[in-house]
Parts: C-alpha cells; structure tokens; sequence
C-alpha cells in the first residue's frame, strides 16, 4: 500500500485571490468575496509537471492505494477518493484542481459545463419527492426533512464517447401468415458520433444512463478553469469495458433499424446478429451531474439530475413500518364496520379484511421492487444518418 500527494492548486480571483467558483447560469467563474467575473478562458492553472503525471497514471485506486492532496493555498492535506479531479478545501475554502489528475492519458479532450443549478437541482429533488402523494405518504422520514444546497454536489463525471462506423449483420424469421415463414438475412452499416459510456466506477451506470441524453453539439475544449467549485474524477473504468457497453447500445438501434426493413409484417424469431465496430474512435469528456444521496437502512438512495438539461432520475424507498401500519388498518377496519352492523357478518368481514390487508403488503413490496430506472439503453439517439443496407437476402422455409 503506498500513499501518493497530489497537489491541489486552488483557483483564486484574479483581482482580490479570493475563492472562485463556476455560476453554471452565467456559464463564467465569480468570486465570491468581490464579485469579479471572470471567463473560464482567462483563468491560469499550472499545469502537472511529467512527474506528477506519471504518479497519477502509476496509481491504481482499486488496490487500496491511498491518495491525499496538498491544498497550494492553505497547505492542508485533504484525503478523498483516489480518483479525485477537483475538490474544495475543507480548511480555507477555496476551490481546488488536481492537474495530476487531468493530464496525461487522464487529460480530457472535452468538457460540457453545467447549465443548472444547484438550486434548480434542489427544486427538482423537492418536486419529485412530492408530486406522487403515494410515495409522499409512504416514504420514510428521513426524505421528509428539508435538504439545503450543501446537501447536493455537483460533480464532473467522467465518460467515454465512441465515434464510428458499425457493421451490422442479422436474421430473422418473419411471417404475414403462417405457416409460411421467410428467413430474412441483412447487412447494413450504421454511423454513430459520441455514443457515451460513463468511465466511473463509483457511479451507477444505469443512473447516468437514465439522465442522458446530453447535448453534446456544445462540448467545450477541456479546460480546468470549469471545475472550480464541483467536484470532479478521473476514469477508473477499464476501456475495454466501456466500448462493450458502446457496442452494445449501438447493436441494440442497428437490429431496430433493420427490423424496420424486413419484407414480412411479423418476426417470428430473431437470430443472433453480429456486429463490427469500424474505425471506433473514443474522446474523453466531463459531463455535468448533479448528485444527492440519502442513506436509509444501510441501502444508499441517489438522485441524479443531468446538469445541462435538467432530466431528473431517482429512487425513493417506503417506509415498511407505514406499509404494516397500513395493512393493519385494512383489516381490522372492515371487521370492525361488519359487527357494527350486524353479529354475522364479521366473519366475512375478517376475510375482506385479511385480503385487502395481503394486497396492500404485496402492492407495497412490488412498488418498493419498482424503480423509475431502466437499464439497457440504444443509440439511437447518437446515430448520424441512417442505416444503409447492403445486402437483403430473402428464402422461404420449407
Ligand atoms: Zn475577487
Ligand atoms: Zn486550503
């Protein structure tokens, strides 16, 4: 286990070396004791020397390797995780980068900068804690509390975007009536641009994949004068692993694509495609996130908003003391309801009671099972152009 510093160089106003921060409404950096603002372009950071490179690209954060950065302001050491970008002092205040982290093979070709808001990201959270009144009533006490601005951070996630061009091959049995059925066989090829595959192990991939689409039309060129003030990471997803998740979205639009070409109304079955990614190129790019999680019952529950456009995702658990207090209720009511009225029909109430009860824990137990994520995303989104098909054979079965 070794223990590796990187420098922190905190990123001062130009006019009084205050603490900076980027306003994600302006899209410039202000200062937060005279005011000055000051574009992203105009702000120097110094660079990582070849040294500080080389401990960055040595570190390996899954084998327990601790990393700690020096604050250049204030000289105190901060301990975060080892993967860290840029971070706030927790001594001084001022918000820092970590050039280490950002140069190198870890430098990013882009940057798309935060368009919302810390307080929008707080009046999302608010709204979709409230707006069902279901899971307003059922959730547990600790989402009740009013969170403050402090509660919610706004982190640069690191993600991988594919450019290329895929060969796609696929079968399928189609039919208008049966029993006659075809084997339809196509070859097509597809152009894609900027297909993402979040490079972050620490942040759900489902949860990012639920946020997008960013519009990548308004990356910038990476510059660290964007990170004041967020806190921002490094890669630490293989590559390999990345461009699989890449491939897999864009093979799910090619066989959608092609479906939509076959010659016969029904598909009876389709048979495995293939698919060959050509000319893959992958850029490295920040993109905006803002991030809240909750702790309950040794689960954690996160919210994610996708910081330029807004598009919110969360979970939210119920309480199970609410939902056995529920059923309880749901029981014993319509006994109670059944003897007022007449000695007989209690009996019957106990088993409406006990069914409506049953249902309620089963309903409760399946809303808790279902989230508002989805995994398993396509491309169809990034596609540029459509697809071309080559080659469409046709047989019929006997
Ligand atoms: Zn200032
Ligand atoms: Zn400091």
């Amino acid at each position: 286990m070794t223990d590796i510093s990187f420098r922190a160089e905190a990123v001062r106003c130009p006019h009084c070396g205050a603490p900076v921060h980027f306003d994600a409404k302006i899209g410039k950096l202000c200062c937060e004791h005279c005011g000055t603002v000051t574009e992203p372009e105009d702000i120097n950071i110094k660079e990582a020397t070849t040294d500080e490179a080389a401990k960055s690209a040595h570190y390996d954060p899954g084998t327990g390797d601790i990393a700690s950065f020096r604050c250049t302001s204030c000289g105190a050491e901060m301990y975060s995780s080892g993967v860290t970008a840029a971070l706030s002092c927790p001594y001084c205040g001022n918000n820092t980068v970590v050039p280490a982290q950002i140069s190198g093979e870890f430098a990013p070709d882009y940057v798309l900068p935060f368009a919302k808001t810390r307080e929008e990201a707080l009046a999302a959270y608010e709204n979709y804690r409230r707006k069902n009144i279901f899971k307003r009533f059922m959730q547990p006490r600790v989402f009740r509390r009013t969170l403050s601005t402090d509660d919610i951070q706004g982190v640069y996630v690191p993600f991988r975007l594919y450019d290329g061009t895929a060969e796609a091959e696929a079968s399928f049995v189609t039919y208008d009536r049966k029993p006659r059925l075809y084997t339809e066989t196509l070859t097509g090829t597809l152009e894609f641009e900027n297909v993402p595959a979040d490079a972050s192990k620490r942040i759900g991939d489902d949860l990012m994949d639920n946020i997008e689409p960013y519009e990548l039309s308004e990356l910038k060129t990476f510059s660290a004068a964007y990170l004041p003030g967020m806190l921002a990471e490094r890669p630490d997803e293989k590559k390999d692993i990345d461009e699989e998740r890449a491939k897999k979205r864009v093979k799910k639009s090619s066989v959608s694509l092609m479906k939509a070409e076959l010659n016969h109304k029904h598909v009876e079955e389709e048979r495995s495609g293939k698919i060959k990614l050509g000319r893959s190129v992958s850029h490295y790019a920040l993109l905006p996130v803002w991030l809240l999680t909750t702790r309950y019952k040794d689960s954690i529950y996160r919210f994610a908003m996708n910081g330029q456009t807004g598009k919110f995702i969360g979970e939210l658990p119920m309480s199970a003391k609410k939902t056995l207090a529920l059923a309880f209720l749901a029981l014993v009511l319509p006994i109670v309801l059944c003897m007022a009225i007449s000695t007989e029909l209690w009996a019957i109430g106990l088993t409406i009671g006990a069914f409506v009860a049953l249902a309620i824990v089963l309903g409760v137990f399946w809303i808790m099972q279902v989230k508002d994520t989805a995994s398993v995303w396509d491309a169809d989104y990034y596609i540029k152009g459509k697809i071309r098909i080559e080659s469409h054979t046709e047989k019929e079965n006997k």
